[in-house]
């Protein structure tokens, strides 16, 4: 594993992967390549263009600006809320504005459930939103104005579960804002998968499949991960392993896994 290095490019001999190139120029050859990058770099930056078929080439030709689940807003209150749901949805009387969007319902979940997540007596609280990619991206150019909106997007959002826990907001002892481009820094998953209209009933079949995909004219090279329709955490565990299992059996390996 070589950390904080990307890949840049993977390099192909007669219709092959056969290495990746990294960042900094160094070359690393292999028999296999499987890419678990975002699918709008996989597809448009990693390989060549001709490798695509049009739908790929149409999916990716531009990225999606609507994020769901994007934003990220997290407090450790010092409350003990066990009694309540694991989950829990909040109906606004006064809707409150997140990042540009008028929002009448507040999605909250508690992590009461998992000891591990907080002190004794104490709570960790999560709420995400949808929001648009490009509206950070904007706000990002004045980094005083990025975190202010931070800021106000917590203090609306505890406001709002205010409503129905009183006292939550003097509890709070630990906020945390993720926004969009924080999971671009940390994952390099920028703006969502492809178009929602060129995602199709087979891909979300075969995403429950956990299959990774392969492409007609380059061998040995998977694309793997949730840009493909990997469903979540598990469904892309299962896809990378799915695609060590067809690699053993090319290979005429056997396949073990714990
Ligand atoms: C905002 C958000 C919320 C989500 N919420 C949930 C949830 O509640 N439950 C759930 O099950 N799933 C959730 N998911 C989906 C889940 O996070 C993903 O399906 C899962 O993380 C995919 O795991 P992965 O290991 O395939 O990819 P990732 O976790 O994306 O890991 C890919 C890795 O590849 C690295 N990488 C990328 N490009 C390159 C490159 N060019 N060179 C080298 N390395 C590179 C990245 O740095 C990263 O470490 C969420 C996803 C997002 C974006």
């Amino acid at each position: 594993i070589l950390y904080n290095t990307a890949v840049e490019r993977v390099m192909e001999d007669s219709g092959r992967a056969v290495g990746v190139r990294l960042e900094n120029g160094e070359v690393i050859s292999a028999d296999y390549v499987i890419s678990d990058a975002y699918g709008y770099d996989t597809f448009k930056k990693l390989i060549d263009d001709r490798h695509l078929t049009d739908r790929l080439r149409s999916m990716y030709s531009k990225p999606i600006d609507r994020m769901m689940m994007a934003l990220h807003v997290s407090f450790g209150v010092k409350m003990d809320l066990s009694d309540r749901p694991n989950a829990f949805s909040l109906f606004l009387d006064e809707p409150i504005e997140i990042a540009g969007d008028n929002c009448s319902i507040v999605n909250v979940i508690n992590y009461s459930y998992d000891k591990k997540l907080s002190p004794e007596g104490k709570t960790s609280l999560k709420v995400m939103y949808d929001t648009y990619f490009s509206y950070w991206e904007e706000l990002s150019k004045d980094q005083k104005k990025y975190e202010e909106e931070k800021e106000k997007i917590a203090n609306r959002t505890i406001e709002a579960i205010e409503r129905f826990i009183p006292g939550i907001r003097a509890a709070v002892e630990v906020t945390d804002v993720a926004t969009p481009l924080t999971t671009k820094k940390f994952t390099s998953n920028a703006r969502g998968y492809g178009s929602k209209e060129e995602f199709r009933l087979r891909d979300t079949l075969k995403g429950f499949l956990n299959k990774p995909m392969t492409l007609k004219t380059l061998k040995n090279f998977f694309v793997i991960g949730h840009s493909i329709g990997g469903t979540n955490l598990y469904g892309c565990a299962a896809m990378g392993r799915n695609a060590v299992k067809k690699i053993c059996k090319k290979e005429k390996k056997d396949f073990y896994s714990s």
